[in-house]
């Protein structure tokens, strides 16, 4: 009975998490052992707890069988415990995405079951002793229930080992994501202030992408793009009441697909694992960084996971909040330039000034350069220990951001933030590559690439197979031999915190399309035009709009721009809402998401 349950539960797993068409069946594999083990042992122990309880309740037996029994059935129901709430954690995550009748009929099959074994053992229990001959078939169902726990079992025991020699010689895989931070702040991408230091080295011993872009100008879309591989119009998680769906195919899950160890740090928020990015991860840790003191924390959890795992294949998901608001370090400030900022104003817990001065500006934005140094000193640091260590000879290493930051380039109202706008500030993320003996050192990709391209080109260099269900461009190729990408048009696409808003960028052209800009953002000055055309090697500022002379391949961008306009109004709604917890919306609101 409990093989059945765990069994009922696999296959709905599996069906979900649409294992077949993903061609994920390691990984379907994997969960249902887990499941079905779960399952199986649950039944086993409560089967024997109930018999045991059973007879020791008849009268006719002498008084020490009866204590012996009486503690050795409750033993067996204690037991049982932990391995039904492997099952009830499993059952809960996937009744929100199941229709009622099937989610009814699924329990319904294992209640019953439960029932049945329950009421067959009372009547065991009562039975025994009056010596009756054992039958066929119930000797029959205990030697083979027996050896389907004993095989289960098995298998959910040798599925680690195998899994290690299936992923053995592939590197391993680190990928970490910056919150909220904005290329042109980095040093390896020029910026003339001591941010990075750690990171720059880093960079200069693999590839620097100079024009990465963001899907999404917020954390949330942006990294359930980078995990999937697909825009923000596609995997549909774009709202704070989305989640991620069990049918979309994350990286992670490739990678334990193919025998990966899978560890995921993060800052929580729109990245904890409330929101359902813990798919294909084995662990999937969520740090609060304002209660810890900053990522010191994550980057320590990872360092341990890592030591952990030995040299067994990885991919490491880490992910920070640091520099994202509110900014606390005070590396780079001139206190001369304070003016009427108060430490209440700092730590955002009270409303800037209103009307900065150029001063006070400056503060803000030298307090940001602040942050990126100490997560430098976080990330860059795990990555330094990490190759002391010799873990990065047979890594490949990521760091990028999801989006960065107003920091008054367009908006003039509630700045520094993200979110309202697809200008550069806010969609242009820094994002080095490292792989000694895969990728030739000391490059600089010019093409501008996508996040999105990461999770298959991530998947090549590590020689695994492509994905159907991912939209970006495998680059390994090209980047083994030290070229250039293929040039595509790179696309960017926001529904919240504004008007839904699609930009279209190649080479130096950028075209942004708001199809209806009212109603606008009341807490933003950017008034966005219908249509913004930017010649960025002219005018990287995004500054003069030339729709009235539009350049060269401006028609087919706004074509290709109002088409993904259409899907979204073809879908308008998101119905895979869901109740956020206390202790999450507690988080979002420290970061200063007052939603
Ligand atoms: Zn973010």
């Amino acid at each position: 009975m409990g093989l059945l349950g765990g069994g009922v539960l696999a296959a709905w797993q599996s069906r979900l998490h649409q294992d077949l068409s993903h061609e994920t069946l390691w990984l379907a594999t994997d969960r249902s052992l887990h499941v079905l083990f779960a399952g199986a042992m649950m039944g086993l122990l409560s089967s024997v707890g109930t018999l045991l309880l059973f007879s020791a309740a008849r009268r006719e037996q002498p008084g020490s069988t009866r204590v012996i029994s009486l503690v050795a059935g409750g033993l067996s129901l204690v037991l049982a415990v932990p391995f039904f709430q492997i099952l009830r954690a499993d059952i809960l995550a996937l009744l929100p995405w199941t229709s009622g009748k099937l989610a009814m009929a699924a329990l319904t099959v294992m209640l019953l079951g439960t029932a049945i074994l329950i009421l067959f053992r009372a009547l065991d229990g009562k039975a025994a002793g009056r010596r009756d001959p054992v039958t066929l078939v119930p000797r029959v169902m205990a030697v083979g229930g027996l050896t389907l726990l004993f095989i289960t079992g098995a298998g959910w025991a040798g599925l680690a080992p195998l899994n290690a020699a299936r992923a053995g010689g592939r590197p391993s895989v680190i990928l970490i994501s910056i919150d909220t931070l904005r290329a042109d702040r980095v040093g390896f991408m020029g910026y003339p202030r001591a941010t990075t230091p750690r990171l720059d080295e880093m960079a200069a011993q693999g590839m620097v992408f100079e024009n990465a872009i963001s899907p999404a100008p917020w954390t949330l879309p942006a990294h359930v793009s980078l995990l999937t591989s697909q825009l923000p119009n596609e995997h549909r998680v774009r709202r704070v009441e989305s989640r991620v769906r069990p049918d979309l195919l994350m990286l992670s899950e490739c990678f334990r697909d193919a025998g990966y160890r899978t560890g995921a740090f993060t800052g929580g928020g729109y990245v904890s694992s409330d929101y359902g990015y813990k798919q294909g991860f084995q662990i999937y840790q969520d740090h609060n960084e304002g209660a810890e003191g900053g990522p010191g924390g994550i980057a320590q959890a990872a360092l341990e996971w890592v030591r952990k795992v030995g040299g067994q294949p990885f991919f490491l998901f880490v992910h920070t909040y640091e520099p994202h608001g509110p900014y606390l370090k005070r590396d780079f400030v001139q206190s001369a330039d304070r003016g009427r900022l108060t430490d209440e104003m700092i730590a955002g817990t009270v409303k800037s000034v209103p009307d900065p001065s150029a001063g006070e500006r400056r503060y803000i934005s030298d307090l940001y350069d602040g942050d990126i140094a100490n997560t430098d000193r976080a990330m860059g640091g795990l990555l330094m220990t990490l190759r002391d260590e010799g873990v990065l000879a047979h890594a490949i290493v990521v760091v990028t951001s999801d989006h960065g930051e107003d920091v008054w380039d367009h908006d003039a109202v509630d700045v520094p933030r993200h979110g309202h706008t697809l200008y550069e500030e806010i969609v242009h993320v820094p994002l080095l590559m490292r792989a000694p003996g895969l990728l030739p050192a000391g490059t600089r990709v010019k093409t501008p690439i996508s996040l999105i391209d990461l999770a298959p080109t991530l998947l090549g260099l590590a020689g695994l197979p492509p994905r159907r269900s991912m939209r970006g461009q495998n680059m390994a190729g090209a980047l083994r031999a030290g070229q250039e990408p293929e040039v595509r048009p790179i696309l960017s696409e926001a529904v919240r915190y504004g008007p839904p808003r699609f930009a279209w960028r190649r080479d130096g052209l950028k075209v942004i399309l708001t199809p209806d800009p009212a109603p606008i953002d009341k807490n933003s000055s950017v008034i966005p035009d219908r249509l913004e055309i930017f010649d960025l090697i002219e005018d990287p500022l995004e500054q003069n709009i030339l729709t009235a002379e539009p350049p060269a391949g401006s028609k087919s961008a706004i074509s290709t721009l109002q088409g993904r306009a259409g899907l979204e109004q073809d879908n308008p709604t998101e119905a895979d809402d869901h109740e956020q917890s206390r202790e999450l919306k507690r988080q979002l609101r420290s970061l200063g998401y007052v939603d």
